[in-house]
């Protein structure tokens, strides 16, 4: 499938800054954005192994993956902690690509990597709750049809430990956006719609919320792992596209009557960083075997979103460096890449904020925050 959108495709895409609509079409009518949801609810009912696979494939094509993976695992929250009511509405509909909920509202400007800081607030009013804030870089809101949204609805200075009193609510969009909801698109290095988001008295049925009231910081920490994994494999598959086009230059470009790729100084960053890319992958499939068995994965997960995000780094660099100047010409497609894959060590959690959970949670060093 993903050969049906070569590089042409997302250059262009690139350019003008599209959402990849031919291509979500494509991924929806094959059920692949359905990966995760259980058969029961019309979706594939494949493990997280699998669909890291898919998602992996469509960056390792040349493609970028990040229009698609909201699909694939945003609604977990709902599937983990939803009711039976929300699941059979919501789930089929997501699994057929009749709803599309690729919009996931966490970071907030005062807020940002400090969740429990966040500022957002929906207080409840008869059948309904109020929802006022402020949302920034929230994905693919102006694609989607929902948005899983994170607010607080007991005050900060109501709540025993910080990470209470915060609530997961899922949004209609259509019916929220213009009346409550207003969305101010923002321009970032790469092709991912992106926004900011203002809440203004936006008026949501309570039958909106997802689980228990208050619960919301845990239900949202138990989707990180799958979407840490997952991301990983994106990585890696970027890791690979760059390794490929890097050896294939580096045989082909001749420069003083010989290979570049037959200097060891070319040759060695590309060999490094192949390696750097299968060391990671090692660790993705492991933190992947461990969450489909339903074991705990929190340090495999991280540790395979770093090991990963840092090679794809790594294999972007030596695919420029391979390239020369073609490397910044659109037209090779590593810029696009190199762009793409850089993300990968700001969002969607910073490579600083891997660094302390395995310090702290796995080393047992001191808290730093
Ligand atoms: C293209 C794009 C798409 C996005 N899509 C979404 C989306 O759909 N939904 C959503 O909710 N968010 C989204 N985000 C937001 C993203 O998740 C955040 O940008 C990211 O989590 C970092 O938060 P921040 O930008 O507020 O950084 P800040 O919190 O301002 O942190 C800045 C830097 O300081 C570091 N830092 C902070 N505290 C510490 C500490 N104690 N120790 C060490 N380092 C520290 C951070 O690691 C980071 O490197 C998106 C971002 C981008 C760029």
């Amino acid at each position: 499938m993903c050969a049906d959108f070569p590089d042409g495709y997302w250059r262009e895409l690139d350019a003008r800054r599209e959402y990849p609509e031919a291509f979500i079409e494509a991924m929806t009518k094959s059920g692949y954005l359905g990966a995760l949801i259980p058969e029961e609810y019309g979706g594939l009912g494949l493990t997280l192994t699998e669909t890291t696979i898919i998602l992996e494939e469509i960056n390792r094509s040349g493609g970028n993956a990040q229009p698609a993976h909201a699909q694939v695992y945003v609604m977990g929250t709902m599937l983990r902690h939803g009711s039976e009511e929300q699941k059979r509405e919501y789930l089929p509909k997501i699994a057929s690509g009749e709803l599309r909920l690729q919009a996931f509202g966490v970071t907030e400007p005062e807020a940002g990597t400090d969740t429990t800081q966040l500022r957002t607030t929906a207080v409840r009013d008869g059948d309904h709750y109020v929802i006022n804030g402020r949302k920034i870089y929230i994905s693919r809101v102006r694609q989607s049809d929902l948005m899983v949204l994170l607010a607080r609805t007991t005050p900060l200075d109501h709540v025993q430990r910080k990470s209470e009193g915060l609530s997961v609510f899922l949004i209609d969009l259509r019916e929220a956006v213009g009346d409550g909801l207003t969305v101010k698109p923002r321009r970032v290095m790469i092709n991912n719609e992106t926004n900011e988001l203002l809440f203004e008295d936006l008026r949501v049925p309570a039958s909106s919320l997802i689980g228990e009231e208050g619960r919301g910081f845990r239900y949202i920490l138990d989707g990180m792992n799958a979407e840490r994994i997952l991301i990983a494999a994106e990585c890696i598959g970027n890791g690979r596209w760059f390794v490929d086009r890097a050896t294939a230059r580096a045989k082909e470009r001749v420069v003083f009557g010989r290979p570049i790729g037959q200097n060891q100084g070319i040759q060695f960053p590309i060999a490094r960083a192949h390696i750097s890319v299968e060391a990671a992958d090692q660790m993705r499939f492991r933190a992947a075997e461990l969450f489909d068995r339903g074991e705990p994965c929190g340090a495999e997960a991280n540790m395979a979103l770093l090991l990963a995000a840092d090679a794809s780094w790594e294999a972007a660099n030596a695919a420029m460096q391979t390239f020369g100047g073609y490397s910044y010409d659109a037209e090779y497609d590593i810029e696009r890449k190199f762009r793409e894959t850089r993300l990968f060590q700001v969002a969607p959690i910073s490579t600083n904020l891997i660094l302390s959970y395995v310090g702290e949670h796995v080393l047992g060093l001191p808290r730093s925050f």
